[in-house]
């Protein structure tokens, strides 16, 4: 992507003290070159790929939520956490099949990747079972890349005015995935589109849709300058990630 190199292989509590300073010192610093507050960007970790060993050295190091792409692994992630750290939050970042929405009803706190009315009302069932409610952002295509999920910006009206009755999501804001390109230019239009789709639909949408949840490792400055709340970091905390 555009600028930040992944941080160094991070293997003890301080190398995550570390590298989450350095994330957040620029942050703080995207924030004042933009003329915004500090406080109004968050950082939400991606934890995706990281073992559970690694993650109780980030936990440590102050890491609250993990941002997880696939539901399975984020499952697991709970199974194994649920009880020494009750207070872990559990984003959910990545496209979702509705077979699968009974999961993300269980136990997540988040979920960035709100693409279709059914996948709504299915979740809407899984949390009234729960009894549990849901942060929901609805997930915008930008970049007009295929391989992208999303829906288009001209279907996201329609889409937040259909959850206004499931009382058991609370649409919190929209998010996207920059174009993947060293080309910053194109980067800032996808970020800057989304921050305009969300002020045209915020006159007809709940108090609560008011963040931006855009920027990952490369990019995150870009976004901030164009108004993302919420920045998506994996590799810049963790180094590269090994799928193997
Ligand atoms: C993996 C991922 C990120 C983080 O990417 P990094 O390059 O590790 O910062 C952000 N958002 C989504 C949806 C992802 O799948």
């Amino acid at each position: 992507m555009t600028s930040q190199p992944a941080a160094a292989h991070a293997a003890t509590t301080e190398d995550f003290i570390r590298n989450l300073a350095s994330v957040n010192q620029r942050i703080a610093s995207a924030c004042t070159a933009a003329g915004r507050d500090i406080d109004s960007v968050r950082l939400l970790p991606v934890t995706k790929t990281i073992s559970t060993e690694r993650l109780e050295l980030a936990i440590a190091a102050g890491v609250d939520t993990l941002g997880e792409n696939k539901v399975q692994e984020a499952q697991g992630k709970h199974e194994y956490f649920r009880e020494k750290f009750p207070h872990l939050r559990y984003a959910i970042i990545g496209p979702l099949q509705t077979n699968k929405a009974k999961f993300v009803a269980q136990f997540a706190d988040e979920f960035h990747a709100l693409d279709s009315v059914k996948l709504a009302e299915t979740l809407q069932r899984r949390l009234e079972l729960e009894d549990r409610s849901l942060e929901v952002f609805i997930q915008v295509n930008t970049s007009g890349e295929e391989s992208k999920s999303g829906i288009q910006a001209s279907e996201a009206a329609g889409l937040l005015a259909a959850l206004a009755p499931l009382d058991r999501l609370t649409p919190v804001g929209l998010m996207t995935m920059a174009a993947n390109t060293s080309d910053e230019h194109e980067v800032r239009g996808s970020f800057s589109s989304l921050h305009q789709t969300l002020e045209q639909l915020q006159p007809n949408a709940p108090e609560s849709f008011k963040h931006l949840s855009m920027g990952m490792s490369g990019d995150y400055e870009l976004a901030i300058a164009e108004g993302a709340t919420v920045v998506r970091v994996g590799q810049g905390i963790f180094g590269a990630r090994n799928y193997a």
